[in-house]
């Protein structure tokens, strides 16, 4: 079980100006509040929480679409194996990819007409429309 009370300890030193607040779930809320969930005990609790600094540190939170979205949790990610030797955590490969997978996942499943199973578009106002019949639709709740 790692050790997250010493891990928040260093986040706020090396970050003054983020507050770390206990929460319900590991969380990064714009401009600079990391939640984190004191509760949870699972083995890649201190990853998760690197995750969502890493959220922090790349700075950017606004997405035009879901692609978009997906790739700002795949650098949110290497942002994460970046700064775990400096936090001294140990990466881990599978554990990410496995919630890129879930992002991933619903971005397929986001993108597809509903009549006609095909590849929707999406556009500036982040609605999608397919391409055969026409339809439009709004995108799934994005995964935790
Ligand atoms: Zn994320
Ligand atoms: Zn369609």
């Amino acid at each position: 079980m790692p050790n997250l009370k010493k891990l928040i300890a260093k986040i706020s030193t090396d970050y003054p100006n983020l507050s770390l607040k206990s929460g319900s779930r590991f969380q990064f809320t714009p401009p600079s509040t990391l939640f984190y969930d004191p509760k949870n005990t699972e083995k890649h609790a201190d990853l998760l929480l690197l995750h969502e600094l890493g959220h922090y540190l790349i700075d950017k939170t606004d997405y035009s679409s879901d692609i978009e979205l997906v790739e700002i949790e795949s650098r949110a990610w290497a942002k994460a194996q970046e700064i775990c030797p400096h936090y001294d955590v140990q990466y881990d490969t599978d554990f990410a990819e496995d919630h890129l997978d879930s992002y991933r996942d619903w971005l397929h499943l986001t993108s597809l007409c509903k009549n006609c199973n095909l590849a929707g578009y999406q556009d500036s106002a982040h609605l999608y429309h397919c391409p055969l019949c026409g339809a439009t639709w709004k995108s799934r709740i994005k995964p935790e």
